[in-house]
């Protein structure tokens, strides 16, 4: 496998606003500042609590969208900067026809974040039954969701920037997921 390079969470913004979150990051404040936006992590520990919370979000908004098969926590999901969770449609036979089975699988460093980032992440891949694609229609889906989806999304780059450049976990998880639940 070839090296790349780290992804850049802030690219798809001004550059004066990408500069701004780097300098905020680089005089030790961003950490703070988030903080005291998001002081609580959530509680959704769980591939079952995740399923809940992301059926509870589903029925709300999209109640005529596929069924899902499956919602996880992946900590082998590597963050892209187009890729924050992953949504798939795995085709399989059952009782002789082709059913496409739905999963969501959320990066696995979104167990550890305030409730608001899983929503908005969750929101995101919820937003891909309906629309493939990153479109105008999509984004609407997702602020139909979740009002403050791009401030959301902006915040959470600023806090995966963060962590790129070696800035502590702002909410660390107090007891460490037990091993292989994942799924
Ligand atoms: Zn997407």
């Amino acid at each position: 496998m070839r090296p790349i390079a780290p992804p850049d969470y802030l690219a798809g913004y001004p550059a004066h606003l990408a500069d701004s979150v780097r300098e905020t990051i680089a005089c030790g404040k961003l950490g703070g500042i988030l903080l005291k936006t998001y002081p609580q992590p959530h509680d959704v520990r769980t591939d079952r609590s995740l399923y809940d919370y992301v059926q509870a979000i589903r029925n709300r908004y999209l109640k005529n969208s596929a069924p899902l098969s499956k919602v996880a926590y992946d900590s082998k999901l590597q963050l892209l900067h187009k890729a924050l969770g992953t949504h798939s449609t795995v085709p399989r036979v059952q009782g002789g026809k082709l059913k496409a089975k739905r999963e969501i699988r959320i990066a696995g460093i979104f167990r550890d974040m305030p409730d608001a980032f899983l929503r908005m992440i969750v929101v995101h891949e919820l937003a891909h039954l309906k629309e493939s694609e990153h479109n105008k229609a999509f984004y609407q889906l997702c602020q139909h969701m979740e009002a403050q989806y791009f401030q959301l999304e902006f915040d959470l780059r600023a806090y995966l920037t963060y962590l790129d450049a070696g800035g502590e976990p702002l909410w660390p998880s107090t007891t460490s997921p037990t091993p292989g639940a994942d799924g």
